[in-house]
């Protein structure tokens, strides 16, 4: 049997009609750049999230820098985030010229120690990007009141966490903006790239409309601020317009199949811990294994991939050189690193396919 490890192709057939149709409705109006189908996207999208805000961009890393942009993030800047995420999360913080701080993560969540955060806090720092590793929430709760107590933003990098739920809100919803990416390998992809930054608060929704095309203001001649050209591709729009009708029904399909896994695997491999207030995408279906090379050479010789996320942590990173950072800074995030690895799950998984990888598996 040879299975894919998401199968991107599966899902355009299933809802061929409808993404065509968006398409062609597209090329048919000539209106290339923003317009009626991202409008329509931000409103669906904002309703959906639960924020009065949502602003389309270009990707998900777009959708991060635009948010640091918001407050104003310079060099001598600190931000402190997660070592054990995608290197988009740490870079947007660097590009601005601001200094990337890591915190450890909690070895059962993969997310963000919240507990170690406060004592890395310094008279520099002026903000938290927390991030939904593999599409579990981070601890909202504990992260937030203490960004309150020692006045610094909180930035929710949920990249991987569109539709998911931390204590019945919705990812993206969880931080004072919200930012999310429709790569088409994310839980909520499209056919290139994109992103989305969620807010309620006005002046920051204004500030990143602006800042998304070239800064612009009221006057379309003047222009108020250094801005980007990051907008949300039209045609992307339309794919993601598409595909939102089937996106509710798709994130039960990937918990099931998630709870296919959890139900069998779970005596012979580390399963993923996902917390009671928690609803996952299951972005990435995490187990932990040892020997993991070999362990993945065997699934690979009976056709089935997997992939690690992430078998280097960002503060060994050779572009995080400069900061200074060494092995054993970030022990968990480390060990984590080195016996992690993600098996195949999306929407389309058959059950036949799954129970040739978890038979696969458990010989
Ligand atoms: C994918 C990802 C991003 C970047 O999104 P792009 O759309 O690829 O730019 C940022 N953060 C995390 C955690 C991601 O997984």
């Amino acid at each position: 049997m040879k299975i894919n490890f998401i199968d991107l192709n599966r899902q355009y057939l299933e809802y061929k009609n409808d993404i065509d149709r968006q398409i062609q409705e597209v090329l048919a109006s000539s209106s290339y750049i923003l317009g009626g189908k991202v409008k329509e996207l931000e409103g669906q999208l904002a309703d959906y999230v639960g924020t009065t805000y949502a602003i389309g961009c270009a990707s998900g890393t777009d959708a991060l820098i635009l948010a640091l942009k918001v407050y104003g993030i310079k060099p001598a800047d600190e931000v402190i985030t997660t070592p054990f995420t995608f290197m988009a999360t740490a870079e947007a913080i660097a590009l601005l010229g601001a200094k990337p701080v890591f915190v450890d993560i909690e070895e059962n969540t993969y997310n963000i120690d919240a507990a170690k955060i406060e004592s890395k806090i310094s008279n520099k720092t002026k903000g938290i990007v927390a991030v939904d590793i593999f599409g579990q929430c981070a601890d909202y709760d504990t992260i937030n009141e203490m960004a309150k107590r020692h006045n610094l933003f909180v930035i929710e990098d949920a990249a991987q966490a569109f539709g998911a739920e931390y204590r019945k809100r919705k990812a993206g919803s969880l931080a004072d903006i919200g930012c999310t990416s429709f790569f088409p390998a994310k839980p909520f992809g499209c056919y290139g790239d994109g992103g989305m930054v969620f807010t309620d608060n006005k002046v920051f929704a204004e500030t990143i409309f602006s800042l998304r095309e070239h800064g612009k203001g009221e006057d379309k001649y003047n222009n108020i601020r250094i801005g980007m050209n990051s907008r949300l591709d039209t045609l992307q729009a339309a794919v993601l317009l598409a595909k939102f009708t089937h996106f509710s029904k798709e994130l039960a399909l990937r918990q099931e199949v998630a709870r296919g896994y959890n139900q069998q695997l779970l005596n012979l491999v580390k399963t993923p811990f996902i917390l009671e207030h928690n609803r996952s995408t299951f972005a990435q279906y995490c187990i932990r294994v040892n020997n993991r090379s070999g362990f993945q050479e065997k699934l690979k010789a009976k056709g089935i991939p997997t992939a690690v996320y992430y078998p280097k942590p960002l503060h060994l990173q050779t572009a995080f050189s400069y900061l200074g950072y060494h092995a054993g800074d970030f022990p968990v995030a480390e060990k984590v690193a080195k016996d992690i690895m993600a098996l195949p799950l999306h929407p389309y998984l058959t059950p036949e396919e799954q129970e040739y990888i978890i038979y696969c598996i458990k010989e």
